[in-house]
Formats: C-alpha cells, structure tokens, sequence
C-alpha cells in the first residue's frame, strides 16, 4: 500500500489524488490536508464569485473526494497541528500543494498605509476567506488604483464595478455585496508597467469589461502600438489587444453615459504610495520598454489621488522551516516536482502562480510520475509507513478537531440552505461558523 499526504485542497492537491488513484488503483491511500475545514483553496477564495463556471470544477474535485482512498482532513494546519518531519514519518511521499497565498510585495514606500491592500487579501475578502473576511475596505472614495496588467488586476476591477444586479447568481459574500452597493468609487485605474502588447490578460475576461452596466473601459489610443504589429503577437494576445483596440475606439458619448470609468494607464510604474495614515495618491513614472522588452524609467512622473490601492502583481508560496525555497520565484526549490527525498510540490507552490487551473491538472500527474518512480526505484524505502492510521491516533493524541468531507457536506448543505435568492450558496467566512454548520 502507498501512504501519500498531499497538503492543500485546491486544484493542485485533488489533481495530484486523481493522478494517484489512477497510478495505483486500490494499492494506494491519499489524505489531503487543509487548514480550513472546507475544500478547493483557490476555486473557493480566489475564483472570481461572479465565475461560477470556473467555480463548477469542484464538481470533479468531488468526484475524486468521495473515493474510498481519498480522504479530506480539513481544519489541521501542518507546521502548528503536526509538522512536515512527522507526516514524513507517516506517509511515504509527501506533496505540498499549497499554492500562493501570499501577495508579492510591490517593494514601493507607502505600501503599509491604510486603504492600499495586496490582492490576495482584497481578493480574499470579497470571497469571504476567514484571514481576511474583516478587512473592511473604505469604498467611499471616488478613486482607487489597481496596479498590475494581469487577470487578477482585471477580477479587482470588474468586482469593484459590478452593480448588484450583476452579482446575481455569484456567491459574492453578503458582507462584500453590502459595502459594494454603498460604494462611491467613480474611477478605477489600472496601471501597468509596460505596454498593451505586454498585458497578461486572457481574451475572454479582458473582453467582459467592454459589457459591464455601469462601467465603462478607457483606452488612450497613443497607448497603442501599430495595428500591423498585433501579427507578431500569439492568437491568445492578438484577441486581447483586439479588446483594447476596441475599448480605445469607444465614443466619449457613449463614455459619459456611465458612471464608473476604467482606465488603462499603461507605461506607468507606481514609485511611492503617498498619504498620510490613510492613502491619498499614488506617484508614477512613465516607463519606455528597453531592448528586452523591460520597462525603464523616463524620468517624467506624475501623481494620481487616490483613496484605494489594490496591488495585483502576483503571489507567493509560505516557506516552510527547513523545506527549500526560492526568494525571488516565490516558490519551493524542487527540480521537477522533487524537493527532498519524499517531499513533493506541484501547482502554484512547485511553478509559481502561472497559467490556468487546469494547468495544474499534468503538474499533479507529473508529480505522482515522479512519486511512483522514486518508490520503484526503493530509493524511497525505509520502512513501511503507517499513513492515516498513524495520522489518526496522533490527531487523536493531540486532540485535533479534524473536519472529514462528510462534515463538509453538511456545511456546504448550510451554505447553500442559507443563500440569497440566485445565489448558489452564502459562505461562512468565519472558522468557528464552519466547524459550527457541521453539527455533532
Ligand atoms: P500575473 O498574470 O503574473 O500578472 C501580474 C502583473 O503584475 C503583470 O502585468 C506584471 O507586469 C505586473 N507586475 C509585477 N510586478 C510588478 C511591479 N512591481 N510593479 C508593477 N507591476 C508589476 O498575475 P495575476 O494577475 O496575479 O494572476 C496569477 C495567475 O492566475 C495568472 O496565471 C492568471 O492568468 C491566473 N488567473 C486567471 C484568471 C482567469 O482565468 N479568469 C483569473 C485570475 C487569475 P510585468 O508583465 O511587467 O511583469
């Protein structure tokens, strides 16, 4: 029998169990480890609540979840509950899964003010994660700043724009829902270092905001390189310039009908968040691309008021005490998957948080490759591991309040039996309210 602890119920982690089950059938048993007492990471808390059809993979995640092998152990937090050492001593392979949670800091002056959040915590909070359910954001200035050209930056902007019509059928929490609808926010902008042909934004969300009813996006057309040059570009960009192309050629006419506006500020890097306690503006310099495509400072900056800054410029992974780690990549150092002997990464914290959530789909099977090759080689054998029997009595032992995907199914009953008409379900953003839903 395998023993594998996977840690992190998100895309990654239940990819990696699917790819388990199907390397080794019944001759394996899968425990993955959260520290929420509710699954799927990413698909729950970070998932835009307005795209519930990104949302229904979790459906698959079930199907893999409700196998006789695989096992939910939520509310356990590996590094306080039990460490790393001790579920190496357990299982034979170890896969951390733990994506990036953390915000890359932008590295600026005034990223500590009041009102600048990273997206991980604004995202966080709109989609009820308990660390940052209370983060209470003041929307009741006109002016809020995103900096950063990537799907995130475009989530931030979309959601701060949305009427509550809009989140009909969303599972935007009510607490957002309600601070959303006072909001006084009339312009968003979003900065990005570089130019339109260097944008991280997929087609298909870039394309949302030409179709949102209260807002409307502002493209400066002497952003915009010659048209001739969007050949150069792979299909994927060439589609999303082509949004920029178009919200550029909008009418002032039809501008002014709306609004909230949000406008693309490309060659612009934000150099200090200005205010005092609170944010108040933020200063930019202008940017020209160098001949590696980087953007280089021109000298020329200027200052833009503002009463909220979200940074939207990626993620990093948590380290671990003793478990490697790469500083600048935000992620574990692992060649392949491999991080020591019996301990794996896959998705986010393996990679870096890149690509689509079905990108982590072949990292989980990739890594159950590497798994099954270093157990075949016996260059993992030591001794026969306990796996969840000797999870159990040290949870026992130590008096863990572990939470099973059964109470899981009584609280996502309870979620979905307390939602507002439309919506799929109103989460608990709260722990206690969780472990609470599941009953006795
Ligand atoms: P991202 O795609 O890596 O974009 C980060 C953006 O931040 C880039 O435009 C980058 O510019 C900019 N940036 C980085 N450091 C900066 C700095 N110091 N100052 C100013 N700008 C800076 O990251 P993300 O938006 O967080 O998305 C993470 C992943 O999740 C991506 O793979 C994304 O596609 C995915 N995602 C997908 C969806 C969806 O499919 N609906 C939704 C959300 C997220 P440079 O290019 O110049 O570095």
């Amino acid at each position: 029998m395998r023993h594998i602890a996977i840690i992190g119920s998100g895309p990654a982690g239940y990819y990696t169990a699917e790819a388990a089950q199907k390397q080794w059938g019944d001759g394996v048993r899968v425990d993955i480890f959260d520290l929420l007492p509710v699954p799927y990471g990413l698909i729950r808390t970070g998932v835009a609540p307005d795209h519930q059809s990104i949302k229904g993979v979790a459906k698959r995640y079930e199907g893999t979840a409700l196998s006789e092998n695989v096992r939910f152990v939520g509310n356990v937090t590996i590094g306080e509950d039990v460490s790393i050492a001790e579920l190496q001593g357990l299982y034979d392979a170890v896969v951390l899964a733990t994506g990036a949670p953390n915000d890359k800091p932008a590295g600026i002056p005034g990223e500590g003010l009041e009102n600048v959040f990273g997206s991980a915590a604004f995202v966080g909070w709109y989609n009820g994660h308990p660390q940052f359910a209370k983060l209470s954001p003041d929307l009741s200035g006109r002016h809020a700043v995103v900096i950063g050209n990537g799907n995130v930056a475009l989530d931030v902007a979309r959601i701060l724009s949305k009427t509550a019509d809009e989140f009909h059928g969303s599972d935007i929490v009510a607490h957002a829902l309600h601070a959303l609808q006072k909001s006084h926010i009339e312009q968003i902008t979003i900065l990005g270092r570089r130019g339109p042909h260097q944008i991280a934004m997929t087609p298909k969300e870039l394309g949302e905001l030409g179709h949102l009813t209260r807002a409307c996006p502002r493209v400066d057309p002497a952003d915009l390189p010659a048209e001739e040059e969007d050949l150069f570009l792979e299909p994927g960009q060439r589609k999303s310039v082509t949004h920029l192309r178009s919200f550029a050629a909008i009418p002032e006419e039809f501008r002014c009908d709306k609004p909230v506006e949000i406008e693309f500020d490309f060659f612009a890097s934000p150099r200090a968040i200005l205010g005092d306690g609170t944010v108040s503006g933020i200063e930019i310099e202008r940017t020209a691309l160098d001949s590696e495509g980087r953007a280089s400072g021109t000298g020329e900056t200027y200052t833009i008021p503002c009463s909220l800054v979200v940074t939207a410029i990626g993620y990093k992974t948590s380290p671990i005490p003793g478990v490697p780690f790469e500083e600048g990549a935000g992620r574990f150092a692992n060649d392949e998957g491999r991080i020591l002997p019996g301990l794996y990464c896959v998705g986010w914290a393996r990679r870096g948080p890149s690509g689509t959530i079905g990108t982590n789909r072949p990292d989980g099977f990739g890594v159950v490759e590497k798994i099954a090759e270093d157990l075949d080689s016996g260059a993992l054998y030591h001794e026969v591991k306990q796996g969840r029997r000797g999870f159990d009595a040290l949870a026992a032992e130590r008096k863990l309040e572990v939470v099973t995907f059964r109470d899981w199914k009584k609280i996502e009953a309870e979620e979905e039996a307390r939602a507002r008409t439309g919506a799929p379900r109103e989460k608990f953003v709260a722990v206690e309210d969780m472990i609470k839903a599941r009953g006795e």
